[in-house]
């Protein structure tokens, strides 16, 4: 964590600035003679620059800068920067001014990238981000800066204004607690406690997800986060659950219980939108977004149908059995799901990672999976259908293993008799409708029959767990890291190419980018093909628990752009890769106290 150290015999930014001014007209690789680290002193202001790393032509990735300034200068009130949920909040906070203030500091200053100023952009999520550190010794803010080129010249000038004069302005306008809005920021820290609250609640009063009165669920565009302009706001049903907050006091809203959940209601009104906020809801979010208070269990996983991708031998046998020609479900690798085959997969991929709710949205789920109607039994028997439906199983998760779903079904009213609740949407608010639902379902004389079995799994045939073939993923020449590139929905190792698009709950790039460091940091210490895939999950996430995300960041390079990720989209990014072998190893979930 952030040590801050201040060198008594550090050159400081005067030094610098001369330095810069001397090189002008230098070829551009000069710049690597100013790596090192700078300190700041003034009647008013103290603090460090140190330029980690140096870009090697205009057109590059920008450099690297740090800058950390000790809390006596920056003067943050203890009790912020000590708690846990107060530093993540503040520290986003302070990401987010950063990157208001780089934006306005920030001109054309030569070519390729030069003048560039940013820091890691955030979503509307507020999640641990390497940007900005805040301890109790001080803050520590990790910048890109694309260093001035003429051509591919220094342009010795432009970059002494650039790190001398514009970036000192950052610490003095973001990073010292007396220039920022003291109010606006506890309401920052508040709004995060208050979300925490609401989440830690939800266990022990049976509830998986809530939503309170008053929150605006829909986003502004199918590519805009931010809330619907118009300001929708969501009225929960008679049945309201009370919960505590300790800035806000009690708040009402809709509770959704464990079990098995169903969200009806017709076309375009708002089933998807509500399904969605709840996925959202593992994240907290910024003031003012609509969802501040809306929270899920922090173990919820959206989970849907993704024809065409891979999968390394997954027991998908609870649900599929005796695919067509003697293929193996029990270990089940391709290269080409199918809509329901990749469904089922990510089902037991997701018991696998430990997900204790499971999202589905007819929307985006293969219907086959879902559904198999009293007709269709009747046409097709059962010894033709490699598939036991979802419906016939969604029940035994719960009972067995204690995992929670709720599902969007505008389509079918099968899933009446196996369902706790139901929830009607109409013009985009709740109803709870579970007694009609029931009623409608048993005087049904013609019940379609369950094909689930007792169990959620056969007995004597228990999930098997699956080691990852260290070999199967992007080799590691000499130690070191294959190259990396992230985007938002993919990322690159190596040669090879995961795609993310199904890995809905991953909001920011910068989750991308730490979950391929992860990767990498788990086939160097982990990975051995005897490990079970869910050991590694834990051993990497308690590393970054203890260590922070600099854990996964061994060649002490600083990233500035990593934000924290769940376990379950490590999980999904790795079971994505085309080249992933696995073996399976021993046997999970053979009791049901196993996953509970
Ligand atoms: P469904 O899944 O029931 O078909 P959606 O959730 O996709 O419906 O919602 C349909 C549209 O209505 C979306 O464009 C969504 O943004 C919008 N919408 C959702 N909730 C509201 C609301 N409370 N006020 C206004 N528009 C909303
Ligand atoms: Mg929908």
């Amino acid at each position: 964590m952030l040590q801050l150290e201040i060198d008594l015999l550090m050159k400081d930014l005067q030094w610098l600035k001369q330095r810069l001014i001397e090189l002008d007209g230098y070829g551009y690789g000069d710049y690597r003679s100013i790596r090192g680290h700078y300190g700041f002193t003034d009647a008013s202001s103290a603090f460090n620059l140190s330029l980690n790393y140096v870009q090697r032509d205009p057109f590059a990735a920008p450099s690297l800068v740090c800058l950390q300034v000790s809390q006596k200068v920056a003067g943050f009130p203890v009790r912020w920067i000590t708690e846990y949920a107060a530093q993540t909040a503040i520290a986003d906070y302070l990401t987010r001014q950063v990157a208001q203030v780089a934006q306005s500091l920030q001109k054309e200053r030569g070519s390729g990238k030069s003048g560039q100023i940013k820091i890691a952009a955030p979503s509307q999520a507020v999640i641990r981000r390497t940007a900005i550190w805040i301890n109790s010794n001080g803050i520590e803010a990790r910048l890109t800066v694309g260093l001035p080129a003429l051509g591919r010249r220094i342009a010795g000038k432009a970059a002494a204004t650039l790190l001398c004069d514009s970036i000192p302005q950052i610490v003095s306008r973001c990073l010292r607690y007396s220039a920022l809005d003291a109010a606006e920021m506890e309401r920052y820290i508040q709004t995060f406690q208050d979300a925490e609250a609401l989440r830690h609640q939800l266990a022990q009063r049976g509830l998986v997800a809530f939503i309170p009165e008053g929150a605006c669920l829909p986003r502004r565009s199918g590519v805009d986060e931010r809330p619907l302009a118009s300001g929708a706001v969501f009225i929960p049903p008679s049945e309201k659950v009370k919960l505590q907050t300790p800035h806000s006091g009690e708040i009402k809203g809709l509770g959704i219980k464990a079990g098995v959940t169903l969200i009806v209601g017709g076309g375009y009104h708002g089933k998807s939108t509500l399904l969605k906020a709840i996925e959202q809801g593992i994240y907290n979010h910024v003031p003012g977004d609509g969802r501040d208070r809306t929270v899920s269990h922090p173990d919820t996983i959206k989970l849907r149908a993704e024809d065409g991708r891979s999968v390394s031998g997954v027991d998908i046998s609870p649900l599929i059995n005796r695919l067509p020609g003697d293929r193996s479900s029990r270990s089940f690798s391709t290269a080409n799901a199918s809509g329901s085959t990749s469904q089922a997969a990510g089902l037991i991929e997701a018991i696998e990672a430990g997900a204790k709710v499971l999202l589905i949205d007819e929307d985006t789920a293969a219907t086959n999976f879902m559904i198999r109607d009293r007709n269709m039994q009747a046409l097709i028997s059962k010894d033709k259908e490699p598939i036991t439906p979802f419906i016939d199983k969604v029940r035994q998760l719960y009972d067995d293993y204690g995992i929670s779903t709720i599902l969007v079904m505008g389509g079918s009213g099968d899933y009446f008799s196996v369902a706790d609740t139901v929830i009607a949407m109409e013009n985009y608010q709740p109803r709870i409708v579970t007694e009609q639902a029931k009623a409608i379902a048993q005087a049904d004389p013609n019940q379609r029959r369950s094909e689930g079995g007792e169990n959620f799994i056969k007995s004597g045939s228990p999930l098997a767990a699956r080691a990852i073939l260290p070999d199967s993923l992007p080799p590691q020449k000499d130690g070191r890291s294959p190259k990396i590139k992230a985007l938002k929905d993919k990322m690159i190792l190596g040669y090879e190419e995961i795609d993310l698009r199904a890995v809905e709950q991953i909001v920011e790039v910068h989750q991308v980018k730490a979950i391929a460091q992860a990767i990498v940091y788990a086939q160097r210490h982990y990975f051995d093909a005897k490990k079970p895939l869910s050991e590694v999950l834990d051993c990497v996430m308690e590393d970054i628990a203890k260590g922070g995300l600099d854990a996964l960041d061994e060649d002490e390079r600083r990233w500035g752009d990593l934000a924290m990720f769940r376990r379950f989209e490590l999980a999904a990014a790795i079971n994505r890769l085309r080249t992933l072998k696995t073996a399976s190893i021993s046997y999970i979930c053979a009791t049901e106290t196993a996953y509970r």
